[in-house]
């Protein structure tokens, strides 16, 4: 399974997050093994309760999976579309 915040060495704080990768948001993957469950959360609330100093490791231990109850999960970034769209943008 790809980490794909977890490849470039020191984990990220949610600021760090939010300015990098055009990132407003992410997906939230469940890792229970067998749900797959994922949902797209946005930073900025999360920085506006923890601060921009968290590291966003905090996030992948205390994220609760909605559909299944799990607790922990991994953070993706969301997907490159082109440049004219740039970012997907978050879904609604
Ligand atoms: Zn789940």
């Amino acid at each position: 399974m790809a980490h794909a915040y977890e490849k470039a060495g020191p984990i990220p704080t949610l600021g760090q997050l939010q300015q990098g990768n055009g990132g407003k948001w992410f997906w939230v993957h469940c890792e229970s093994g067998n749900c797959h469950h994922k949902a797209p959360m946005a930073i900025a609330p999360l920085i506006i309760r923890w601060g921009p100093n968290v590291s966003s490791d905090k996030l992948r231990r205390c994220a609760r999976c909605t559909k299944c109850g799990h607790k922990g999960a991994s953070l993706r970034a969301p997907s490159y579309i082109n440049i004219q769209v740039g970012v997907q943008p978050f879904p609604t």
